[in-house]
């Protein structure tokens, strides 16, 4: 961590190879996000303004947060993380605080990355929880849109926002200047979940009769935390077996794998 100021920043610690799939995304990412942070000039030169927020959306753990996390680290950008819940139910004016203060860091240690999730329960359509004429909502809301206007271009600040509900974003958000790049961070396909599981898997010891393959097709719906924590819990069931065992068999993946169901349904799939 770097001190700037009194101020403890962290610069995560995950990399690109650590996010399974999503190839497409990555890159679009990477040129959209790690190019004006890291060439700031060439944009300012090019006359070409930087983006300034990012919207990703889709189901709950499909790695937005771990590609936020991604993006700073390959910046090496420092990361701040916002709840947009968390913001929601504190006392009036303590969120709104708090968004200020963050986005004043934020200033003070660029290049950072403002990683805000839960993004519509702040950013959320106007109405809502009330104190006096104006919500709760739309005070943070504001406050938002304040400071996202404020951040001065090529100045090395970038907002990521995560939504599991882009319907419920409010439309001031999107337009030009704000969150100019939406993207949709989807559920992983057989190959994907092939990726993710050679991740998780990496540093596991895993015996020759486990066939990645094979479970990757048989783990349709599931996300990538639920992979993830399939993996982990194959090794506790190996430890639970034999204390002294040195590697993962196939049988305590299947075991794991026939007692899980995935939280996801075909239907939620956009
Ligand atoms: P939420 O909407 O609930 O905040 P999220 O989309 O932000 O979820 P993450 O928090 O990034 O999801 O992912 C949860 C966990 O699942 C992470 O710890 C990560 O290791 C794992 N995971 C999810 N997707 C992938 C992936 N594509 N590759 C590797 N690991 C993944």
């Amino acid at each position: 961590p770097s001190i700037t100021r009194g101020i403890t920043v962290e610069i995560p610690k995950v990399s690109w190879d650590d996010i399974g799939g999503l190839k497409d995304l990555k890159k679009k990412l990477q040129q959209a996000v790690e190019w004006p942070i890291k060439y700031p000039v060439a944009f300012l030169r090019m006359g070409i303004a930087p983006i300034r927020g990012v919207l990703l959306h889709g189901p709950p753990g499909c790695s937005k947060t771990t590609l936020a996390k991604a993006v700073a680290n390959a910046t090496q950008a420092s990361f701040f993380s916002l709840s947009g819940a968390e913001l929601y139910s504190m006392y009036v004016g303590e969120g709104e605080a708090l968004l200020r203060n963050t986005f004043r860091r934020a200033r003070l240690t660029a290049p950072s990355i403002i990683f805000f999730d839960e993004a519509d329960a702040v950013a959320g359509k106007r109405g809502g929880k009330s104190s006096g004429n104006i919500s709760v909502g739309e005070r943070l809301l504001s406050t938002l849109l304040t400071e996202m206007d404020g951040l001065e271009q090529a100045k090395g600040i970038l907002v990521l926002a995560a939504t599991n509900r882009p319907r419920a974003i409010d439309a001031a958000l999107l337009r030009p200047g704000r969150f100019d790049l939406v993207l949709y961070v989807p559920p992983p396909d057989t190959e994907s979940r092939y990726e993710i599981l050679h991740v998780h898997t990496r540093k596991m010891k895993i015996a020759s009769d486990v066939d990645l393959i094979k479970l990757a097709e048989d783990t349709e719906l599931f996300t990538g935390a639920e992979l993830e924590g399939l993996c982990r819990e194959a090794g506790i069931v190996a430890l639970r077996e034999d204390i002294h065992a040195t590697s993962v068999h196939d049988r305590h993946f299947q075991a794991v794998r026939r007692s899980l169901k995935p939280a996801l349904t075909k239907a939620e799939i956009d």
